[in-house]
């Protein structure tokens, strides 16, 4: 299995615009972190999790040329605003794009991109077909998902496992069942906004608490501010087994 970061930014991207802190002028191209989004390759399928603003830039960006699935987190516009480049790969793939998300990720979905699902077809329009999910296992084209329960503040997450590979966006609280849905992953991907802390999200050391709780093989964080402070500094101070992801970086998962 390969994953690719798409983008490892929290909802205003870094760098900020109009912002002139250290983080925000970084030559280093590690600190500029569009809106959070992976890609997962696995057994010749090709899904993303999220379709941020950016999405048509990090589908150029990483050549990506065929979309099996877009399974979604939560509805909040910095991982569904993308959503109508799909037209892209409705055109290549001749299909309707096959999405998954909770009733109310669906419902929110179908309220911001309401042409999109209009009675009265209209030619170039994104197609999309809602494929309702709760937080139980599916298969997706023969695959299995575990959909990972979490809350962000206080609205319903989902992060996913697929095989050894778990992802957890926006979220500030992990219930046990979900911590044992995460036992023995190879790869926890975890959300660390900043340093101070947040309403919704975790900061950089309640993510080192749950890294080490769960204690993967390896832990990537994602989701990140300008606030949290440059990829370079930042990295000096983790742990061994816990790195911040940037966009481009690819990873393996068994
Ligand atoms: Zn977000
Ligand atoms: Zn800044
Ligand atoms: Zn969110």
């Amino acid at each position: 299995m390969k994953i690719t970061f798409l983008g490892t930014g929290t909802s205003q991207g870094v760098p900020v615009i109009g912002c002139t802190c250290e983080v925000c002028q970084s030559l280093d191209y590690r600190d500029k972190r569009l809106r959070t989004s992976v890609h997962i390759e696995v057994e010749n399928q090709s899904f993303v999790i999220d379709t941020g603003p950016d999405f048509r830039q990090q589908m150029l960006r990483e050549r990506i040329k065929k979309i099996d699935a877009v399974l979604f987190t939560h509805a909040h516009r910095d991982h569904t605003a993308g959503l109508d480049d799909v037209r892209a790969y409705n055109f290549i793939q001749q299909m309707d794009m096959p999405v998954y998300g909770t009733k109310p990720v669906l419902d929110q979905l179908e309220v911001e991109f309401a042409y999109a699902f209009a009675k009265e077809y209209y030619p170039g329009i994104p197609r999309i077909s809602l494929n309702q999910i709760d937080g139980a296992d599916f298969s997706l084209n023969g695959i299995n998902i575990t959909p990972l329960p979490v809350m962000h503040l206080k609205m319903p997450v989902l992060g996913f496992r697929i095989k050894n590979f778990s992802y957890i966006t926006d979220a500030n609280f992990i219930p046990d069942e979900t911590i044992e849905k995460l036992n023995g992953t190879e790869i926890l991907v975890l959300n660390a906004l900043q340093r101070a802390e947040h309403i919704s999200h975790f900061n950089l050391q309640q993510a080192l608490a749950v890294a080490e709780k769960i204690n993967a093989g390896h832990t990537y964080l994602i989701h990140i501010s300008h606030k949290l402070g440059s990829h370079a500094d930042v990295t000096k101070e983790l742990p061994t087994k816990v790195s911040l992801a940037f966009d481009g970086l690819q990873i393996s998962a068994s």
